[in-house]
C-alpha cells in the first residue's frame, strides 16, 4: 500500500481517543504535531574507498517533559513520516506507563545487509556527531535507545562518540540500552518481549473478556504466532513459550512456518543459525510467503517486525481472537475496524511494547544515581532474613539446610529489582486504561489514548506560553 501514511494513522487513532478529552482544539493540536524534526545527510567512505550519502532523522515529538526518548532504527523504510509517527507513538507509550520522559525516534535509511560492522560503526558515530552539534542528544535533552535493526553495540558506540565530546558526569545517560560494562542494565534487551508477555498475561486473566472470546482466563494452552524473530519478537516467544502457551507458527523475512503441535522456540533459533532460514525446521509446514502467517489458526497472533503489516488486505483473514501489537503501529486503522467489529481483543502497541522504555527509564536512573539498583541493600535484605529464620528455627523444630536458607533469605538484585519494577508497571497500566475503557465503553487503543492525552495535556496546561 504506497499511500500508506504512518504519522496519519497514529493521529486518526488520536482523534477518536480525543472526542472523550475535556481539552480544546488548540491544545490538542499542540499535543499531537511534533515539536521538532532534524533531517540529516552526510558522506560515509566506504570500505571500498567510495562515498555514498546517508540520510538520518531525529524527531521530537513533544516536549512538555524532558529529557525526550526513543529508539534509533536502521532500516530502508525510515523516512520523516514514519520517524515523527514513531516518535509520537513514544510521548503516548511514555504516558500511559508513567515513564517521565517526551517522546522522540531517530532513524537511518539503511540495509544493513549492506553494510560492513566497520562502515555501521562509522555510520552510527557520525550521526551520533550531528545530534551532539543540534543538540539531539544528551542526558538531559534527548536520550536514544535501540530500535529495529539496532542493538547494544549500536548504542556503545553512540556513548562513546558521545563521551569524547562531553565532559559531562552524567553522560552516560545520553542512551540506554548499552552494553552492561557501558552503563547498562540487566534486563534491557529482554524488556520489551517480557513487557509484552506481562501485558498478554494481564489481559488473559480477564474472565469477562474471555468468556467473550471462548477462551479460559489464562495464557497456558493459548496458541500464539509471532511475524519476526528479532529481540522483540524473540523475546516476547520466550516467555510465552515458557508461561505454557504454545508457539505454533513463525515469520521471518525469508517466509513462515505453521505446526499445530508447536514449535520449540531455541532449537528454530539454533536451526536458523546454521542454515540462515526458519523453513524446513522439523516437522513445520512452509506457508505460501511470509504474510500468510498472519491468517493461521491461532488464539493470540503477536506481530513484532514493523508498521502496517495488518491492513485492510489482510485484516479480514485474521483468524486470531487476540491481537498483541509487540510492533509499532502494526494495524492499520481500518484493520482495527474490521478486526474489532468480528469481536478480536487489541491490546495496542502504545501500551503493550511500553516495557523497553519503562527499563531505559530504570538504566538513565541507574546512569544519573552512578550505582547499580540492589548493590546497597541486597546484602542487609539477606542478613536480616537469615535472622527472621533463625528465630522461625528456634521456636520450631524446623532446621532450614543452607540450599533452603540461600533461597528464602535472598536479598534482590538488579535484575529482580528491574524485572519487578517492570511487571508492576505493565499490570498498573493495564488496569488504569482497562478501566478508562469500561467507564467510556471504548477499546483499549482508545482508551491507552485518552488516558496519554489526559496526562500531556495537564502538563501542557500549567506549562508558561512564552512570547
Ligand atoms: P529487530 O531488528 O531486532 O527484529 C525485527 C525482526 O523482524 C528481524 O529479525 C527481521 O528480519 C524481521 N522482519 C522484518 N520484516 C519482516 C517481515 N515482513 N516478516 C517477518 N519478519 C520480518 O527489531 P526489534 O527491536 O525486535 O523491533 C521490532 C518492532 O518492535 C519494531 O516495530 C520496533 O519499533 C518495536 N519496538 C522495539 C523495541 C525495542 O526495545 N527493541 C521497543 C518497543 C518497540
Amino acid at each position: 500500500m504506497s499511500d500508506y501514511q504512518f504519522f496519519a494513522q497514529v493521529n486518526k487513532a488520536f482523534d477518536k481517543a480525543a472526542q472523550h478529552s475535556r481539552f480544546d482544539k488548540g491544545l490538542l493540536h499542540q499535543i499531537k504535531i511534533c515539536n521538532t524534526v532534524y533531517h540529516v545527510t552526510f558522506p560515509l567512505r566506504r570500505d571500498d574507498g567510495s562515498i555514498e550519502v546517508i540520510q538520518g532523522w531525529r524527531v521530537e515529538h513533544s516536549h512538555h517533559k524532558l529529557p525526550t526518548k526513543g529508539g534509533i532504527r536502521f532500516s530502508t523504510t525510515v523516512n520523516e513520516d514514519e520517524t515523527m509517527a514513531l516518535a509520537a507513538l513514544m510521548t503516548y507509550k511514555c504516558a500511559v506507563v508513567d515513564v517521565p520522559f517526551g517522546g522522540a525516534k531517530g532513524g537511518i535509511k539503511i540495509d544493513k545487509n549492506n553494510f560492513s560492522d566497520a562502515e555501521i560503526e562509522r555510520i552510527t558515530r557520525r550521526y551520533t556527531f550531528e545530534l551532539i552539534k543540534k543538540d539531539f542528544i544528551g542526558p538531559g535533552s534527548d536520550v536514544p535507545a535501540p530500535d529495529y535493526g539496532t542493538g547494544a553495540r549500536e548504542m556503545g558506540w553512540i556513548l562513546d562518540t558521545y563521551r569524547q565530546l562531553s565532559n559531562d558526569i552524567n553522560s552516560e545517560g545520553c542512551v540506554t540500552g548499552k552494553p552492561i560494562p557501558q552503563g547498562g542494565i540487566r534486563g534491557r534487551t529482554e524488556a520489551t518481549g517480557r513487557g509484552v508477555f506481562f501485558g498478554v498475561r494481564e489481559a488473559c486473566k480477564n474472565k469477562d473478556d474471555m468468556k467473550e472470546l471462548g477462551l479460559e482466563p489464562s495464557i497456558e494452552g493459548k496458541t500464539f504466532v509471532v511475524q519476526g524473530l528479532g529481540n522483540v519478537g524473540y523475546h516476547s516467544a520466550k516467555y510465552m513459550s515458557e508461561a505454557g502457551a504454545k508457539l505454533v507458527g513463525v515469520a521471518e523475512i525469508e517466509g513462515s512456518i505453521y505446526d499445530p503441535n508447536g514449535i520449540d522456540l531455541e532449537k528454530l533459533v539454533e536451526y536458523r543459525k546454521e542454515t540462515g532460514s526458519i523453513i524446513g525446521f522439523e516437522s513445520t509446514k512452509e506457508l505460501e510467503n511470509n504474510k500468510a502467517v498472519m491468517e493461521a489458526e491461532c488464539d493470540i497472533l503477536i506481530p513484532a517486525a514493523l508498521e502496517n503489516q495488518i491492513n485492510a488486505d489482510n485484516a479480514s483473514n485474521v483468524k486470531a481472537k487476540i491481537i498483541a501489537e509487540a510492533a509499532n503501529g502494526p494495524t492499520t486503522s481500518e484493520a482495527h475496524e474490521i478486526m474489532k467489529s468480528r469481536g478480536a481483543l487489541i491490546i495496542p502497541d502504545n501500551y503493550l511494547n511500553a516495557g523497553g522504555v519503562t527499563v531505559s527509564y530504570f538504566e538513565w536512573l541507574k546512569n544519573l544515581s552512578h550505582v547499580r539498583f540492589g548493590r546497597l541493600e541486597k546484602r542487609a535484605e539477606e542478613t536480616s532474613y537469615r535472622k527472621i529464620l533463625s528465630v522461625v528455627e528456634n521456636i520450631s523444630d524446623r532446621t532450614f539446610t543452607e540450599e533452603e536458607m540461600q533461597s528464602l533469605a535472598h536479598g534482590a538484585g538488579e535484575y529482580e529489582l528491574v524485572d519487578s519494577g517492570l511487571e508492576e508497571t505493565m499490570v498498573n497500566a493495564y488496569n488504569e486504561i482497562n478501566e478508562l475503557r469500561k467507564k467510556h465503553n471504548i477499546d483499549l487503543r482508545t482508551a491507552a489514548f485518552l488516558n496519554a492525552i489526559e496526562k500531556v495535556g495537564i502538563m501542557y496546561e500549567q506549562m508558561g506560553i512564552f512570547p
